[in-house]
This record gives structure tokens, sequence and C-alpha cells, in this order.
């Protein structure tokens, strides 16, 4: 007997990019059946009029075993997040992994281990404005390796957050990442405004260690005026054979803590970022615009409260994502409830309703398909992006029509309003969102490469 049937649903073939009409058969984690006609099982949903879809991959975020953000992830059909981004891994991998699975996760999570923050600090590197010397390369090279070799997906960067990360660092940590073959995600660095000059200093990157680049939250770093421009340089860079991939938000206004090098008054300046663009999204000066008091204030006393940069417009986002080499990503984090960045509750039903439903960018087919194998097959996920017989029983049901993100910037409303028009979400075979619910199940593997 099936543990669950799904029942008369239009299912995404994600290998050839079509929708057919299948019954879906569930038994003990696994996809072990796709029927053309209806199947029993001890549970038997009809999903008439829904779209049984791969569940998504979150390319780029930060939840890292973190509840809330791993309830609001799996709400809008993430079923798997890549965690330990822009620099910043929990410290001991081989340890998370072993407590994740002690205590199971709502989501499977994956784990890049991260530079800029984690191993600078693992070494004793704390000032961010300075270069690691040779010894203490060698010495972050060798836990990045260990953390490899313990099953991490891969080396992520925060550049922006280490300024004195010298070339020679990155690359040293880059051919780590090469030598088994994963992904090194790179949130760029911004020397000034519209600066472009951090893509270059990537290739050089991607060039002399072989690794297979990820530029994270790409409309982040160069929404407005840069952003065709930089996706040019991207687009030259792959002609020439390097293999470089990017992933974005839906959204243009990015949050980051404002005790980080981001919100130097210094580097402000010289990215030419202003006071009335920045909202408060966390902590008792919520909704509040910035000035430079509030700042200074916020920095020395509550640097670990977030702020967001409100910058660029829509159409930034979608042109990074229309292309054929971009991924959907949140860059979620956790945060209280009522807190934070509407990328947290609203980014993946934000595409599907955006990118498909309002300015037709994308067929259903090729947004599904961006949002599940492509980021399966990029990081290495083999049992993942496939609804057929044999792959993990990770899905997203979710009704094409009504799919819609309810979140809001913390200035406009909820930023964790969950969305609407996603009935059902399976991770493992088991139901974390059930009739619109969040069920609380801890059904969530961790993914060890
Ligand atoms: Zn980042």
């Amino acid at each position: 007997m099936l543990d669950f049937a799904i029942n008369y649903g239009t299912v995404v073939d994600t290998q050839h990019r079509q929708l057919i009409k299948k019954h879906v058969g569930i038994l003990g984690g696994r996809i072990t059946e796709l029927s053309d006609t209806p199947l029993n099982a001890a549970r038997e949903i009809n999903a008439d009029g829904l779209i049984v879809s791969p569940g998504f991959i979150d390319a780029h975020g930060h939840v890292d075993g973190q509840p809330y953000s791993g309830e609001l992830s799996a709400c809008q059909g993430i079923t798997t997040t890549v965690g330990g981004n822009c620099g910043l891994s929990p410290m001991c991998l081989k340890t998370f992994f072993e407590e994740q699975e002690k205590h199971g996760f709502f989501i499977n999570q994956a784990e890049m281990v991260g530079h800029s923050f984690s191993l600078r600090h693992a070494i004793g590197l704390t000032d961010e404005y300075a270069p690691a010397d040779c010894t203490q390369i060698r010495r972050m090279a060798e836990l990045a390796d260990q953390a490899l070799s313990q099953g991490a997906c891969g080396v992520s960067f925060g550049l922006d957050y280490s300024p004195g990360a010298s070339l020679d660092e990155v690359i040293a940590l880059s051919k780590v990442g090469a030598k088994y073959n994963r992904v090194c995600s790179v949130h760029s660095r911004l020397f000034t405004e519209h600066d472009l000059y951090s893509l270059y200093e990537l290739f050089t990157v991607a060039k002399l260690s072989g690794a297979r680049m990820l530029l994270s939250h790409f409309v982040y770093q160069y929404c407005a005026s840069s952003v065709n421009d930089a996706l040019q340089i991207v687009e030259d860079a792959k002609s020439r054979g390097l293999d470089i991939m990017i992933d974005s938000g839906m959204y243009t206004s990015w949050s980051t803590y404002v005790g980080t090098a981001t919100y130097d008054p210094q580097l402000l300046h010289d990215n030419n970022l202003h006071y009335g663009n920045m909202v408060v999204a966390t902590g008792p000066y919520i909704g509040r615009t910035l000035d430079e008091e509030l700042l200074l204030n916020l920095r020395k006393n509550h640097p670990d409260d977030s702020v967001i940069y409100c910058e660029g417009t829509p159409g930034d986002v979608y042109e990074c994502l229309k292309r054929p080499y971009a991924m959907p990503s949140t860059d979620t984090g956790e945060y209280k409830k009522g807190e934070g960045h509407p990328q947290i509750a609203g980014s993946f039903p934000k595409y599907i309703k955006e990118m498909v439903l309002e300015q037709k960018l994308l067929s259903l087919e090729e947004a599904i398909f961006k949002a599940t194998l492509l980021p399966a097959s990029t990081f290495g996920f083999k049992d993942k992006g496939i609804v057929k017989p044999g792959m993990d029983a990770d899905l997203v049901l979710f009704d094409p029509v009504r799919i819609c993100d309810m979140a809001r910037f913390p200035h406009e409303g909820l930023p964790d309003a969950k969305p609407k028009g996603i009935p059902y979400v399976f991770v493992q075979g088991r139901p974390a969102v059930d009739g619109a619910v969040f069920t609380g199940e801890r059904s969530g593997r961790v993914i060890r490469l």
C-alpha cells in the first residue's frame, strides 16, 4: 500500500520541460509510481487543478537549521535549501550535520563552508580589513578541504564582508572547491558605485582555480543601471569557457546586518548609498528610515539588527532571472515573527506569479526547471529535481492561477506573511504543508555530497 497518492494533478516533467497528466505514488520517502490511472493509497490527495512540481531548491539561503526560516521556506514550496552562504557557515559542519540529523528539520539542508566569516574566524583572523598571510591561507584551505570531505556542497565567499581578503586567498580556497568539483558561491565585493571590476576579479579566480562559480544574489550586487552591463560581462566570460552561473532573488532591495563592513560609513560614502534608502528590518527601530545618527547608534548598540537598502526596479530582477544560467534564490535568514525582509516568505511564489503569469518571460515548465532540476544538477543533488520513480518524494503542489506572495517590506506590511495558492508541500514523502497549514513535521534530511 502506498503512503500517499497524488491523483489528477498536472506533473511538471523537468527533464523534457513539459506538463503531463499523471498520478503520483509515494512510499517510504520516495516517488514509486507515475501512473496513467488514479492510484490507491493510505491517503489520497485530489490534485485536480494543481501543478505537481518537484520541490523548489533554494540555491542561496541562510536557514542553517534555524526553525522559523525553515518553516517560512517550506511554506513557499522550498524542500531543499543550500546554506552556509556569503562566507558564513556553521563553524563545524560535521557537528552541525550530526545535530540536524539527530533532531530532524522541516526541509532538506545542504551546506557550503564559508570563508569570509567562518574560516577566517576559525583561524583567528578577525580583522575584516586585513589579508590572510601564507600560513593563514594554508590553514583555511586545510579546514575547507576537511569540510568538503565531510560533505559540504561547496565553498562560499562574502567578499563584501571581508574587504581585506586578497586574490591569493580567494584563489587558494577556490582551488579546494575545484578539487572536489563543487560550487564556489560568491557574494562579490563592490568597491565603488556600479562597480563591475568585481566581476573580472571573479573570472580571474575561475580561470586560475578551475572552480565552478555561482554568483550570489546577482541582482543585489548589480541592480539599477549596471545590471545589463554585468550580465553581458558574465555572458562574455561564459562564451570563453568559464563555468559561471548566477542566482537571484525576486527583490532588488537587499538586507544585511548593520554592523558589517557593508554599512561602514566610509563604504556607504564610496558606494554612494543614501540614508534615505535604508529601512530598519528588525529590532526596536523596525520600519524606521535611517539617518547618520541612527546608523551610528545601531552599529554601536545593535550590530546584529538588519537594515534593508532600497534600490532598483522589478525590471532588474526580470533581466537576471530570464537568463538560462540564472536560478531563483531567497537569501533568506532567521528573523523574529513580524520582522525581516519579504524574501523570507514570498520569493518563490512571487517568482512564479511575476515571471510566468504576469510578465510571461518564462513558460511554467521553464520556470520550474530553473527552480528545481537546474540547481539540483548544479550542486549535484542526484535524487532531486525530477518527478519520477526512484527520486526523493520532495514535491510542491500549487494552484497555477492563484499562487501569490503576501509578504511585504517592514514599512509596508508583514515581511513574514505566508503565500497563497500552495496547499501541499512534501519533504521526503511526508507533508510539511498539508491543506495550506504548516505541519511541523521534521522529515528533512542533511545532504552530504
Ligand atoms: Zn550575501
